[in-house]
């Protein structure tokens, strides 16, 4: 018999752990399924997709360069693709290509489940106006903090992220910022959103604006520190944790989605957390 057959598709692609991951779901579940590595031309995207549809594809992950090809190209969307603006999971059926954005989602599953970092009731920044950002706007203000800052080094791109997603900030307490406009105020959770690490940079935040206990969160993972954990521990935080949690878990919403069965994620960031450290 067949497999049934997802993939994810990106440029590039090589790098990607989201084989590894969700062969460990499949074997996990005991779903019957295989996943692959897609590279699509930069200026082929909806071509490849295509192609895997045809073939009897039945759903992908998209990532860099391609979620915002993939929102346009989906002929329904979930809520949370839909605020985010963004796609990163594909489904296909007999209704047409569902478009859905798990990364939001995975990332307060790894706060709140993985770190035991509950958000109702805390004070979160979220630093970055970009992708990344938009996608986690709506699952952290529906996880109920008592305040969310949207610090961006480009502060209109900040205010605009704000104003767009103020209707679903009820009972938060919602504000844009600069960076140094962050001086004086203190933070529960930290969330570094921008893509300052990959420069191996940490974006300048004033000092003192963690708050006793304070978790300071990179959605960026690698083997060694990033740039903005180090000068947040630099800054007397003792609870850092990097993006690795978040991308298991974006990709156990999306597993759910295709298999209507939720993969345990413990195992598998474990598995991927040993090799990072031995790499
Ligand atoms: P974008 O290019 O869309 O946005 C980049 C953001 O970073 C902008 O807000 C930009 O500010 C800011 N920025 C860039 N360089 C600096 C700097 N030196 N100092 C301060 N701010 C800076 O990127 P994405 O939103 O797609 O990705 C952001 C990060 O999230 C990446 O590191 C990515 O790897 C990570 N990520 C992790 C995931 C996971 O599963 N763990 C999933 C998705 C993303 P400005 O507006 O001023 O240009």
């Amino acid at each position: 018999m067949d497999m049934d057959r997802y993939a994810v598709i990106g440029h590039p692609i090589a790098h990607s752990k989201s084989p590894r991951i969700h062969a460990a779901f499949a074997r996990q579940t005991g779903q019957q399924l295989k996943y692959e590595a897609l590279l699509a031309p930069l200026d082929g995207f909806v071509d490849s997709v295509t192609r895997f549809r045809t073939a009897g594809g039945r759903g992908l992950n998209v990532t860099v360069p391609f979620k915002l090809e993939a929102f346009a190209l989906a002929s329904r969307r979930t809520d949370r693709a839909e605020t985010a603006g963004a796609v990163n999971t594909l489904m296909f059926d007999a209704d047409g290509i569902l478009g859905d954005n798990t990364d939001g989602a995975g990332l307060v599953r790894d706060l709140v489940i993985n770190l035991q970092c509950p958000l109702a009731g805390r004070r979160v920044l979220l630093l970055g106006a970009g992708g990344a950002a938009r996608g986690a706007l709506l699952p952290l203000l529906q996880a109920g903090p008592s305040s969310l800052t949207l610090a961006n080094r480009t502060a209109s791109k900040a205010t605009a992220l704000v104003e767009a997603f103020t209707r679903y900030a009820a009972g938060t307490s919602f504000h844009a910022s600069t960076f140094s406009g962050l001086a004086g105020q203190q933070f529960d959770v930290v969330i570094n959103a921008t893509s300052a690490s990959l420069a191996a940079e940490a974006p300048p935040l004033p000092a003192g604006i963690y708050a006793p206990g304070a978790l300071a969160y990179d959605m960026m993972y690698g083997s060694s520190e990033t740039a903005y954990l180090r000068a947040a521990r630099e800054d007397g935080v003792q609870r850092i944790a990097d993006g690795l949690g978040m991308l298991v878990e974006q990709a156990a919403e999306s597993f759910a989605l295709w298999r209507g069965i939720r993969p345990q994620t413990a195992p598998v960031l474990a598995e991927l957390r040993h090799e990072l450290a031995a790499a």
